[in-house]
């Protein structure tokens, strides 16, 4: 019988996806990045799960009084 390996409250590794959809609060979403500069494990399925993420939408052409919206405010910002 294999033997059930369930994660401990403070272990890091069980959040990988709760952190790609930006789900986790803001304690445990520091920690996580400072786990994952350390476990590859993590790092690769985190780089897995964007890659589903980026072939599972589709892209859309946004509507042009956005473009304009977006354009205008990034001027504004120039001049202040
Ligand atoms: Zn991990």
């Amino acid at each position: 019988m294999n033997p059930v390996r369930t994660a401990r409250p403070d272990d890091p590794h069980h959040l990988a996806r709760q952190y790609a959809l930006n789900t986790l609060p803001e304690r445990k979403h520091e920690s996580f990045q400072t786990h994952l500069e350390q476990c590859q494990t993590d790092l690769s399925q985190l780089t897995e799960t964007a890659l589903t993420l980026a072939l599972a939408t589709q892209p859309i052409e946004p509507p042009p009084a956005l473009r304009k919206r977006i354009l205008a405010a990034a001027r504004a910002e120039r001049r202040s």
